[in-house]
């Protein structure tokens, strides 16, 4: 897994790449987890691509709750973005992704037939944070696995296209930005997902977290998942029900283990499909109505 401990200096470099490799690209891909669409999501990103058009793309579909995939994509096509939501892990969404992508460069095709000039490749590149899924999308786009992966900032060698049929060309290494670090609540949201090291934050304080987030927003996924009712779980205090968890897992008193495995249950997707980042509340204007 790509953790990367991010500096000024890596930051610049990794800017200054990606605004090289900008150059040569009509449509941005950017990745974001579908998880924590908005937690994902790199803070220079509008600022470094500007104009430049782009489609956001919440991956991991498999392992966010679908109402709130379908929500996040639709609150981005308010914002005016092109989004969708796949799967690449399991190849799933491809076709759409495609689809999408050619209707975002219709009109400069439209320009080229009035002129009688042919459509030409559409030159991509996948854009994100660590760990949303840049390689393994590169590689299903490919077919097969000629993208190299676990790439890092400051490696700098000559660019690659990789072809996708004949509508599509595809930069072989994507653009890495570093996370947000700023909110404590998106640094969770990055820790719990495993985007960034939890090197702040202890296993155990992040696993009370999960359990908080999960009694309110998915009660009946942690009732299959602890196997406890409705019931019982209201009896128990969060603390309490991470030792209970942890002694059946046969950890004993080992807290840190039992975090640990609740966690690694959570990033697989065997807690069920659970979205940590929710849609803020639509706020209707400033009306102070005093
Ligand atoms: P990168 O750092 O952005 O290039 O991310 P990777 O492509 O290395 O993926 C990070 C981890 O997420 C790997 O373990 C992948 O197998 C996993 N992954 C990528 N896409 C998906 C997906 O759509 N669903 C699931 N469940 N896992 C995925």
């Amino acid at each position: 897994m790509a953790t990367i401990q991010w500096f000024p200096g890596h930051m610049a470099k990794a800017r200054r790449e990606v605004s090289e490799k900008l150059k040569l690209i009509d449509v941005v891909i950017e990745l974001v987890d579908a998880r924590i669409p908005e937690s994902s999501r790199n803070p220079i990103l509008q600022d470094l691509i500007q104009d430049k058009k782009r489609i956001i793309v919440l991956n991991k579909a498999d392992l966010a709750d679908p109402k709130l995939s379908q929500a996040w994509v639709k609150a981005y096509l308010e914002q005016g973005f092109k989004a969708l939501s796949i799967d690449a892990q399991h190849n799933k969404g491809l076709k759409g992704l495609e689809k999408a992508i050619k209707e975002l460069m219709a009109p400069e095709f439209e320009k080229l037939a009035q002129k009688g000039l042919k459509p030409r490749p559409i030159r991509l590149m996948i854009l994100g944070i660590p760990n949303v899924g840049k390689s393994t999308l590169i590689n299903r786009f490919v077919g097969k696995n000629q993208a190299i992966t676990g790439n890092k900032p400051g490696v700098t060698k000559a660019q690659r296209w990789l072809k996708i049929g004949k509508s599509f060309e595809l930069l072989d290494t994507p653009g890495i930005l570093w996370p947000k670090f700023e909110d404590e609540q998106v640094g969770i949201n990055l820790a719990l997902t495993g985007a960034i090291k939890d090197q702040l934050l202890h296993m155990d304080d992040l696993a009370l977290t999960l359990l908080a987030i999960l009694r309110e927003h998915y009660l009946d996924s942690l009732c299959n998942y602890t196997k406890l009712s409705n019931d019982s779980l209201a009896k128990l205090t969060n603390v309490d029900l991470l030792l209970t968890l942890s002694q059946n897992w046969g950890f004993k008193d080992d807290y840190d283990a039992g975090s640990e495995r609740l966690i690694n249950d959570f990033r697989k997707g065997k807690v069920g499909r659970i979205t940590l980042d929710r849609i803020p509340e639509q706020t209707f204007g400033d009306q102070a109505n005093d």
